[in-house]
């Protein structure tokens, strides 16, 4: 990114695709022209891009904090990465953390984000308990589950579309030690794997790395990840000596733009069977701290860069359980049969789905399936809405990219009132970003 006062920057959110020119200003807000709010832009597409974009990272100072309750106020502008370097040292630890560190408070909110613990602890605006909302009348609202009620379901989850969040408070959970337990399966096909999944419920996170390329009887199959907090008790001597130790803030940088055949469906069919059978089968118990656990791909610094210049999008849907075996399989062979190959398929449980507007989770599977931007892509993804929707699913807001307004009013049940209620709030359209023009929030 250029400096923040420069006339275009050149910008993209984390699957460089779209990429366009926008007026890139730092907070407070400098226009009356239609803006959107950005944190770290990682959201893959286009949620975070408008003609005018509100840098919130300098809003980055911690507020207040209550050791009672593990309330904790900060800036919308803070990552997760800064409060995980002062909260950790202290036994505390975010409620929900979505699979990298690198997001602000403020988009985890506008999100309303997702870890692997949402069937046993929802989603993170489960545990925020107000927001300061700066909306299009220039007002400051304090939002809360009792004060402008309203505001506070449309805000979270709902893409930054009601104005710029500046500062929020939300609950840490205590924890004795920065370790995870953790307990590692082999499942041998997709029933295994679902019924991992649904079996170990019992367990706060769980998620399983699917290999999409395997077919016949190893079809769906997948290395399941179980983890709790772990305790003192449970540390090796080497652990116990710095049990609260905070996750490295180095990273390796990724060198280039690779060039855009390197991920193909030979080389990811090669790479998911040295990682399966890297894994022993039957199960495995080990200590590991909380970096490799929850932020594994944190790691490599830009690892984006591996799609190539084209970028990438990552497709995430959610199938209610009643027929989520029957829709996994169609769309896990629907990729078989379009020879599309996902590098990274990630496989989740959802737990009840919460009051927002523009909710995600909803009680059932989530998949998530990285694709290199071709011309090939779009019909393809065209077919998989086809599937989702057939199976009563939907699509998350914050990966997408391409979702048209007629599948996105049909599969989100509360889109019409949203978009009602938005009109009113903004009758000018101030907040808007690319995706909202394209979802018709917007005209
Ligand atoms: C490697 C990786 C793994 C991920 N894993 C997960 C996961 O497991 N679960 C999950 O749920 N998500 C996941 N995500 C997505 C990510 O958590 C969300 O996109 C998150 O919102 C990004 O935060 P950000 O600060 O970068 O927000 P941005 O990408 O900058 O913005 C996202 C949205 O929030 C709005 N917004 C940002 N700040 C504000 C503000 N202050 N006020 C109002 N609106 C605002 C923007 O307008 C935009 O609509 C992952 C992303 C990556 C790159």
């Amino acid at each position: 990114m250029g400096t923040p006062m420069s006339a275009l920057t050149k910008i993209s959110n984390w699957g460089n695709y779209p990429r366009i020119e926008a007026d890139v200003r730092p907070w407070p807000l400098q226009t009356e022209s239609p803006q959107i709010a950005r944190g770290m832009g990682r959201c893959y597409g286009d949620s975070a891009l408008s003609t005018h974009i509100v840098d919130t990272r300098s809003l980055n100072h911690f507020l207040d904090f209550d050791a009672e309750s593990g309330l904790l106020t900060v800036e919308a502008g803070l990552t997760f990465d800064e409060i995980l370097q002062v909260c950790v040292p202290r036994g505390w630890f975010l409620p929900v953390t979505p699979g990298t560190r690198f997001v602000t408070a403020g988009g985890a909110l506008a999100s309303d984000v997702h870890g692997k613990n949402h069937h046993a602890e929802g989603s993170f605006s489960d545990h925020v308990r107000w927001f300061d909302l700066l909306t299009a009348s220039g007002e400051i609202c304090r939002c809360s589950r009792t004060e402008n009620t309203e505001l506070f379901y449309l805000t979270l989850g709902g893409m930054g579309l009601t104005g710029i969040i500046k500062a929020l408070a939300f609950y840490l959970k205590p924890i004795e030690t920065a370790y995870i337990r953790q307990h590692t399966l082999r499942c041998e096909n997709l029933d295994e794997t679902m019924a991992g999944l649904e079996a170990y419920g019992h367990w706060t996170n769980s998620v399983a790395w699917l290999d999409c390329m395997a077919g016949g009887r190893a079809f769906g199959r997948s290395i399941l990840m179980l983890g709790e907090s772990a305790k003192q008790s449970e540390l090796t001597q080497a652990q116990s000596l710095n049990p609260l130790k905070i996750h490295s803030t180095k990273g390796i940088p990724f060198p280039i733009d690779m060039p855009s055949f390197t991920l193909n469906r030979f080389t990811v069919q090669a790479f998911n069977q040295v990682y399966f059978h890297k894994h022993p089968k039957g199960s495995r118990d080990s200590v590991v701290h909380y970096e490799p656990f929850y932020y594994p791909l944190d790691k490599v610094l830009g690892w984006n860069r591996i799609y190539g210049k084209r970028g990438f999008t990552q497709y995430q849907l959610v199938i209610p359980h009643a027929d989520a075996r029957k829709g996994l399989q169609e769309v896990l062979e629907l990729l078989a049969k379009r020879k599309m190959s996902s590098f990274l398929t990630v496989l989740k449980i959802f737990g009840e789905q919460s009051e927002n507007y523009l909710r995600f989770p909803k009680a059932g599977f989530t998949l998530t399936l990285d694709f290199g931007i071709s011309a090939s892509l779009w019909p393809f993804l065209n077919e998989l809405d086809g599937v989702v929707e057939r199976y009563g699913g939907r699509l998350y807001l914050t990966k997408d990219v391409r979702m048209n307004p007629d599948f996105f009013r049909r599969t989100y049940p509360m889109a019409q009132e949203f978009m009602e209620k938005i009109k009113a709030l903004d009758p000018t359209g101030k907040f808007q970003s690319l995706q909202s023009q394209r979802l018709g929030i917007h005209a």
